[in-house]
């Protein structure tokens, strides 16, 4: 039991470290992506001096407090945005295996959060939902539950189509309200989460879109005109219909309890 423990507790921290690393790399890809860049070359460098980061500056979480948050070379503030999606994604991670231990769910959380990590970030940044990861995204949640039987092909195609679906209907009605990134989200969450799970995401982004809709309204944060983005809201309840869309689904279904 103690060695079980002992084992669980080491696979957690070791899991912890890589989210870290990943982190640290999602954060290249929401600077980059959304300029068109290659997420390779050239290395990381100070965005306000160009100085290089030396390898020691670059060390996920350490190197932000240890620089204090400031560029060594020119001072300049460093986004907060680096630590925090650090942190984020080695803590789904870590989530991730707690609840489901090594397992085909853990895959497809491996390859699932990280990008809803990266497209909440681009989306809060730049309003837009890069293709870059949405398009690959539809394939390779299809191919994922193909290679698993997480969830059988057959509903994870209809959550592609359900999903973009879904989208397709909102924008020909609100002309405007959402735009082709959402539809595109929609799609590859329903790829990677199957239509029923695929349902309670939606239902999650939209009440929780709805209820810090209004909390950004009523307190002045946000005009009636200005936009929200929705990709935030679709990323979360994506990631909470992962861990209990099915069992939310079941419910639903069983009439609530019943
Ligand atoms: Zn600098």
């Amino acid at each position: 039991m103690a060695v079980a423990d002992a084992g669980l507790a080491g696979m957690l921290l070791g899991i912890g470290l890589f989210g870290l690393a990943l982190g640290s790399f999602l954060n290249v890809v929401i600077v980059r992506v959304p300029a068109g860049g290659s997420i390779v070359h050239p290395g990381s460098a100070c965005p306000g001096c160009r100085a290089p980061l030396v390898w020691y500056d670059n060390i996920p979480l350490l190197s932000f407090v240890a620089l204090r948050g400031r560029c060594r070379a020119c001072g300049m503030r460093i986004s907060w945005r680096y630590p925090i999606v650090e942190s984020i994604t080695a803590a789904v991670l870590v989530a991730a295996y707690a609840a489901f231990g090594p397992s085909a769910e853990f895959l497809i959380a491996c390859v699932l959060l990280p990008a809803l990590v990266a497209m909440t970030a681009i989306d809060l940044q730049h309003q837009m939902i890069p293709d870059a990861i949405t398009l690959p995204g539809i394939p390779v949640g299809l191919l994922i539950n193909v290679a698993t039987g997480r969830t059988s092909w057959v509903d994870s195609v209809i959550g592609i189509f359900v999903g973009g679906g879904l989208f397709l209907v909102i924008i020909l009605v609100s002309r405007g309200g959402m735009g082709g990134g959402d539809l595109k989200l929609g799609a590859m969450l329903g790829a990677f989460l199957g239509w029923k799970a695929l349902l309670v995401a939606l239902f999650v982004a939209i009440v929780l879109g709805g209820v810090i809709g209004a909390v950004l309204l009523a307190t002045g944060r946000r005009g009636r005109k200005d936009p929200i983005p929705f990709g935030p809201f679709l990323a979360a309840g994506g990631a909470m219909a992962l861990f209990w869309g099915e069992r939310a689904f079941g419910w639903w279904m069983g009439g609530f309890g019943g």
